[in-house]
């Protein structure tokens, strides 16, 4: 089944499968405009994904070469993989914000065995274990799928209307879960007159079920102490201001209540933090944090690549810790070991 799901006014989504992911799928959205759809994102670059995306086309009475923009909420693969597949067959534009079109910028030109040692040396830092070490010394860098993402050839400015004729989608910045993730603010009534203002293609940023991963902005070429955790709770208390009458995220379901979860997601965020202070009772490495940390799984279950991401979660809340004044490094620890103060 691939038919379209039918959100109202000129708006329709389409489950657009990840290969080998628990997500399962990108919901992009098709949003008529006076000159053809718009896409909100546009899946994995992945042959099946294509294939579905180019049949939900169809079912909604169009196809992928009367695309006529492409709006990037992140530059993630699984929200940008297809964008260039999508240009060369339409001639469509690809819209994201700046900060995020670094990213895919930097992606491109760096060559793959300098991330691999940036990411090391990142993690040696942290306090990682030489187990976890030695497989990433050992690797034979060389270039993923998904890893040469096309490059956008519009910005997107923060606050400002995107050029879609017909329709009104102000860009809502959103850093956090990337540099440059943006919400889309469809300021139009409802189409069934939910209480609320218009409705708000959420990206990542406001998921009804899951809570995005928040970790470092990752730059070689960049030693700016940034604070990703603090930019993502501003950015939840931006949308939870705008109040729209319906979230329309990237993954899982469309869901009423936006303030209602944007305050659960600032409480978890709160308690988590709180939580983590007990655990700096003792001084610990990011990496020993992140071992006595709760994830969905026990840390020995947890697989390699998946501890990569952990720790830069545990970062990312040290961060947060260390700006709010709670925690500190303790001077001349090496790797770092902080402590709550
Ligand atoms: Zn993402
Ligand atoms: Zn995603």
């Amino acid at each position: 089944m691939t038919e379209a799901f039918e959100h109202g006014a000129g708006v329709r989504s389409l489950r657009v499968p990840i290969p080998d992911n628990p997500l399962g799928h990108t919901l992009v959205y098709v949003v008529d405009t006076d000159r053809g759809p718009v896409l909100i994102d546009t899946g994995w670059d992945d042959p099946g994904a294509w294939d579905t995306l180019v049949r939900g086309l169809t079912a909604c009475g169009t196809s992928v070469a009367e695309i006529h923009g492409v709006v990037v909420t992140h530059h993630h693969p699984d929200h940008h993989g297809l964008s260039g597949r999508v240009r060369e067959a339409s001639g469509a534009w690809i819209a994201m914000h700046a900060a995020d079109t670094a990213v895919v910028r930097r992606t491109r030109e760096a060559a793959p065995e300098r991330w691999l040692a940036y990411m090391t040396d990142k993690l040696a830092a942290a306090g990682a274990p030489e187990e976890h070490l030695a497989p990433l010394r050992a690797a034979r860098p060389r270039a993923l799928p998904g890893l040469s993402p096309a490059l956008p050839d519009r910005d997107i400015a923060p606050g400002e209307l995107l050029d879609l004729p017909g329709r009104r989608l102000r860009a809502i910045w959103t850093p956090g879960h990337t540099p440059g993730h943006v919400c889309l603010h469809l300021e139009e009534d409802h189409p069934a007159h939910l209480p609320g203002r218009g409705r708000l293609f959420s990206g990542d940023h406001l998921l009804p079920g899951i809570s995005p991963h928040i970790g470092l902005y990752e730059d070689p070429d960049d030693t700016t102490v940034t604070d990703p955790l603090g930019d993502y709770l501003d950015s939840l208390e931006r949308v939870g201001r705008l109040a729209p009458a319906e979230v329309l995220p990237a993954h899982q379901h469309a869901f009423p209540h936006a303030v209602d979860r944007v305050r659960e997601l600032l409480a978890h965020h709160q308690s988590r933090l709180t939580g983590l202070l007990a655990l700096l009772r003792e001084p610990l490495t990011p990496w020993q944090l992140a071992e006595r940390m709760e994830w969905n799984r026990p840390w020995r279950r947890i697989p390699h690549g998946s501890r990569t991401i952990a720790v830069s979660e545990a970062e990312a809340h040290l961060r947060r810790l260390v700006k709010l004044g709670h925690a500190e490094a303790l001077p001349g620890s090496d790797p770092a070991r902080y402590v709550a103060v």
